[in-house]
């Protein structure tokens, strides 16, 4: 049997590439992550360590690289899958929040009964960089009356700071830069 993937082989699977989409930015490409069975495997085993199936109602996810680990990881973890979606996008009623980028604002959106008050939350994104967009996501979660038990990242800037916006739950992330 081949030895679970460690954070380093996760780390070893993700591509960086310079000034995309924008000038500047060094975008973390995951795609060669995804396709390789192995690894996608281990990243959402590693991202629900903390939980049985069973402790979890739902897990929500962030629009659009977070709905593939979100999802996977509800599947594991026998819980539902809610997405925190750009607005616009979602069809039912929605609560908003916006949130600062580095010019101007964005808006995040998600459907008004998506969770049950009192429903244990695990958080998921692909990537925190400054924490706007899991913050902004963190409101229309607790807006609802549930909990976030853990907001989970496959990947952290650390530089950037983004921890320092979610202060009110544990937050994890697997491979650090
Ligand atoms: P932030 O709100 O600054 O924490 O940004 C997090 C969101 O933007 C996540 O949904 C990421 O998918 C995306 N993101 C930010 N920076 C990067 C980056 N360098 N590479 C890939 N995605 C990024």
């Amino acid at each position: 049997m081949t030895a679970s993937p460690t954070p380093a082989d996760i780390q070893n699977a993700i591509r960086s590439i310079p000034d995309f989409p924008k000038p500047g930015i060094l975008f973390k490409d995951i795609t060669p992550l995804l396709a390789d069975a192995r690894l996608f495997a281990g990243s959402i085993d590693l991202l629900t360590a903390n939980f049985k199936p069973g402790t979890v109602d739902a897990v929500v996810g962030i629009d659009a690289r977070g709905f593939i680990f979100a999802a996977a990881a509800a599947r594991k973890l026998r819980a539902g899958f809610v997405p925190v979606r750009k607005k616009g996008k979602l069809p039912f009623q929605t609560h908003e929040q916006d949130y600062a980028l580095e010019y101007g604002t964005a808006t995040v959106a998600m459907h008004v009964d998506a969770l049950k008050p009192g429903s244990r939350v695990l958080l998921i994104d692909d990537l925190l960089a400054t924490g706007g967009t899991a913050a902004a996501a963190a409101v229309l979660v607790q807006k609802l009356g549930a909990q976030i038990l853990e907001a989970s990242f496959l990947i952290e800037l650390s530089f950037l700071g983004g921890r320092q916006q979610l202060k009110q739950f544990p937050v994890r992330s697997l491979v650090v830069y």
